[in-house]
């Protein structure tokens, strides 16, 4: 089935209902930061690929991954039953159009993934974040990763709403505007040094300023200050463009 975009949500292409609040303007219950215009929504003409039921869909998918992939690299697999040694824990959005296994061509084993609404890395906080912390704790400290890659992305929702927050800060859903708040610097740099650009231009500035408070926030955790020290882990900010097809590192 096709979401058309008056049927999908602001961060990508929720069919209307599966949110629980309308977001008709008929209804004024319904939050103002979701009520923002549809914005990266599947267009209308997209068809799936094969239409199939959804169990029907995740078991070809596997047995596709299985007969070309699995059963085709049994040393790989061999290993990785063993335990995994990646080099890179990534951050990237939880944006459908965004897998990192897909962009960055990663393999099994390769990557250690954590993916959020708008690829957000909090400070280091024991209460408030604390499964943020407990998997850069593991990736660092366990896997000992040596790379640490923030991927920002365009047209990302998550961006757009917190350019959209109210300037004073107040929130009006039940979590994602507390979550994206951790972007706010980034926000308020935009602000003010590119506030005259058009909206879009100020969005695809924040994407990329974001990564820039998820770095600095990533220093605040102690063992990544300790593995830089030393030399054993580095960081790195990336944007990734789906609209031109390009990756930025900075
Ligand atoms: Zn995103």
């Amino acid at each position: 089935m096709s979401i058309t975009a008056a049927q999908a949500c602001f961060l990508c292409s929720l069919p209307k209902q599966s949110i629980t609040r309308s977001s008709s303007p008929l209804n004024p219950s319904f939050p103002r930061f979701i009520s923002n215009s549809p914005v990266f929504a599947a267009p209308s003409t997209v068809t799936p690929v094969v239409e199939m039921g959804h169990i029907e869909r995740l078991t070809s998918g596997f047995e596709k991954f299985k007969s070309e992939n699995y059963e085709k690299n049994p040393d790989l697999f061999g290993e990785l039953a063993k335990g995994q040694s990646p080099k890179f824990m990534v951050f990237a959005c939880a944006d459908s159009r965004v897998c990192p296994s897909v962009v960055l061509n990663f393999q099994p084993g390769e990557a250690f993934t954590i993916r959020n609404i708008a690829n957000m890395v909090p400070p280091y906080n024991k209460t408030k974040y604390a499964g943020v912390g407990a998997a850069i704790e593991y990736a660092v400290l366990h896997l000992k990763v040596e790379n640490i890659v923030v991927m920002g992305h365009s047209r990302c929702g998550g961006i757009k709403g917190l350019m959209s927050m109210s300037d004073d800060g107040s929130t009006s859903t039940d979590f994602i505007e507390d979550w994206v708040k951790i972007g706010w610097p980034a926000r308020e740099k935009v602000k003010s040094t590119s506030g005259d650009l058009p909206f879009d231009d100020q969005c695809t500035t924040c994407e990329k300023e974001a990564v820039n408070v998820s770095i600095e926030n990533l220093k605040t955790y102690p063992f990544v200050k300790e593995g830089l020290e030393k030399g054993t882990l580095s960081l790195v900010p990336s944007h990734y463009c789906f609209v031109t097809g390009k990756l930025e590192t900075w």
